[in-house]
């Protein structure tokens, strides 16, 4: 029987089951590499950016003993090493861009509303979304763990909050978005780019009454949708609002629900 003592620091022990996030103390048949603890813990392996056993840094390959103390970090950020460590991760993206799984079509639409690069389309398999994720540098956003623990995956994140106004609160405060936010600047069915338009051009797109009401228009330069600033647009941006500050942990209550 090995014996091996597990920590895990910051929001990985979010991934675990309530009391159970202190020190893990498990007894395992074999020996395992960490890549297959990982999974039997149900912690993504692209969450965790740093495991140290036994104090020295270890990739996913490393094979855990008995005995051996392990301590799982999901940021090697602050750490201070007179060696230098070895991150599970690889680097970050420069760009932040998304790809949303099956579960987050709201979370999709918040985000795009917002201008945040997601791309989203439903009846997607997992496998085409790890493929497009790496073809495309996107990091995964998922409530499917399973998704996560596939070995190709390089950046994902597994979405805590059930509530779509939390979390997008949650994705903007994980990745850090709020400078990134450019509201009305992407499509919310396709995720293209959208432009102003000379009003003249979309007399056919409008109901008349739109068009008579409304000087600015948008449109779409993927799939030609038509925008403008609406009150179903002012009422959306409202609604979001007080989820556009930082997630602070501990808090229990928040807005209501945008739908
Ligand atoms: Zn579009």
């Amino acid at each position: 029987m090995i014996h091996i003592e597990c920590h895990c620091h910051g929001r990985l022990r979010e991934l675990l089951p309530q009391g159970q996030r202190g020190c893990r103390r498990l007894k395992l048949k074999q020996r395992l590499t960490l890549y297959e603890l990982l999974a039997m813990l149900r912690i993504p392996h692209p969450e965790v950016d740093l495991a140290l056993c036994n104090g020295e840094s270890v990739d996913l390959q490393q094979r855990i003993g008995d005995r051996d103390r392990l301590h799982l970090y999901p940021s090697a950020c602050g750490m201070v090493e007179s060696r230098p460590l070895q991150r599970l991760r690889t680097r970050p993206l420069r760009l932040p861009r998304f790809i949303l799984d099956v579960h987050l079509a709201r979370l999709a639409r918040r985000m795009r509303l917002l201008g945040l690069d997601c791309w989203y389309q439903p009846g997607t398999a997992d496998d085409e979304i790890i493929r497009l994720a790496l073809a495309q540098r996107r990091t995964i956003l998922t409530r499917d763990r399973g998704l996560l623990h596939q070995p190709a995956v390089q950046h994902g994140y597994y979405v805590r909050a059930i509530e779509p106004s939390r979390q997008l609160q949650e994705v903007l405060s994980r990745f850090d978005l709020y400078p990134q936010l450019a509201p009305f600047s992407r499509c919310t069915l396709c995720n293209g780019m959208i432009e102003a338009v000379d009003k003249e051009r979309v007399r056919d797109q409008v109901k008349p009454q739109v068009y008579r009401l409304f000087e600015e228009f948008f449109r779409c330069g993927r799939c030609g949708q038509v925008y403008w600033q609406g009150s179903h647009y002012e009422r959306m941006l409202r609604d979001l609002q007080p989820w556009l500050v930082p997630e602070f942990s501990g808090r229990s209550d928040g807005p209501g629900a945008v739908n």
